[in-house]
């Protein structure tokens, strides 16, 4: 069995997120992306049963999936979406996890100040998608005006960055890949 602690923040009674270094919850957290690395170091290296694994990683994967909702331009891209989808607002939904993977790409991108098609192309090369999975989430005219918001002077980033293109590298391998599941990593392959 894995030993649980709770945020070490002093008053905050919430878990804390498996093998944070000190014990942090989720609002504590101030960079998910180290704590994910982390999580991913650790868990490679204890002993555990592959159902027991599984199952951390699914919660890790809940973790970063729940930024869609937590991170401000990944929440604004997401009522955009949801007001499309059903507006009006009659439908209760859950987001698949390209879904969320699309939308945290974005997010990525606006913060990042990279082009649309720069982001766009990114996503199409890593899921291999004969569908443009990526339009289907975010529209371009709402992802520019946000972009622009954001950066009102600065000329966007040609092709991404290689800050955000880790980022986002790292979210379809956490949400998208599934790295204990290698039936599903060739399932796709074949068209
Ligand atoms: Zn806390």
């Amino acid at each position: 069995m894995i030993e649980r602690h709770y945020c070490a923040i002093p008053n905050c009674k919430v878990p804390a997120l498996l093998f944070s270094e000190p014990p942090r919850c989720i609002t504590h957290t101030s960079n998910l992306e180290d704590w994910y690395d982390r999580f991913e170091e650790v868990l490679s290296a204890v002993e555990m049963s592959s159902s027991e694994r599984e199952w951390e990683q699914l919660v890790a994967r809940n973790v970063i999936a729940g930024e869609v909702f937590r991170e401000p331009v990944a929440a604004e891209l997401y009522g955009h979406w949801a007001r499309r989808a059903d507006p009006h607002g009659t439908k209760r939904f859950r987001i698949a996890e390209i879904g969320s993977f699309c939308l945290l790409a974005a997010a990525s991108g606006i913060l990042g100040n990279a082009t649309y098609d720069g982001v766009k192309a990114l996503v199409r090369r890593l899921c291999e998608a004969d569908e443009p999975v990526f339009k289907r989430f975010v529209a371009s005219e709402r992802y520019e005006e946000m972009r622009h918001r954001l950066h009102p002077h600065a000329p966007p980033v040609v092709g991404l960055s290689d800050e955000v293109e880790a980022v986002v590298r790292r979210r379809y391998r956490i949400l998208v890949l599934r790295p204990t599941s290698p039936k599903r990593r060739r399932r796709d392959r074949s068209r």
